[in-house]
């Protein structure tokens, strides 16, 4: 399958490209280091089911567009410019999620796995429009699930 490459200018002008990959590794990155601390690589292999030669290829790719900075102890953050990045795409995971959930009446569970796949496709404008549909659910973002 040939992936597909997201640049949300009218999120973010700095040109980054949303692939999915690179969306799932920021919030993977952001659900894993919860509370502002720092995630090792192999965590963020283990979450995401990938072999660590992978990660460590994304994760060079990240730090060079200033997304993820290094710790000591083979672990990863989030730059304050990664942690906008790692919002918008939790953001959207969840409203997404809740869309179904609301709308469609899927499991919460069943939702969270058909968001995985459904968000990385939505566009700034139609997020927007989930959001007044379902009355801006997402005041406060949470990074705990999945
Ligand atoms: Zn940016």
């Amino acid at each position: 399958m040939k992936p597909h490459y997201i640049v949300r200018r009218d999120f973010d002008p700095c040109g980054v490209e949303h692939s999915p990959a690179v969306e799932d590794y920021l919030r993977a990155v952001f659900m894993l280091s919860g509370r502002g601390e720092a995630t090792t690589t192999s965590a963020v292999a283990v979450h995401l089911a990938v072999a660590a030669p992978s990660v460590s290829a994304m994760v060079k790719r990240l730090v060079a567009h200033d997304l993820l900075g290094r710790i000591p102890g083979h672990q990863v953050t989030l730059t304050e410019h990664g942690r906008r990045h790692a919002l918008d795409v939790v953001r959207r995971h969840r409203l997404v999620e809740e869309l179904l959930v609301r709308a469609l009446d899927v499991p919460r569970h069943e939702a969270d796995v058909e968001a995985d796949a459904l968000a990385h496709a939505v566009s700034q404008r139609l997020v927007r429009r989930i959001d007044a549909y379902l009355g801006s659910p997402t005041g406060c973002v949470r990074g705990q699930r999945s």
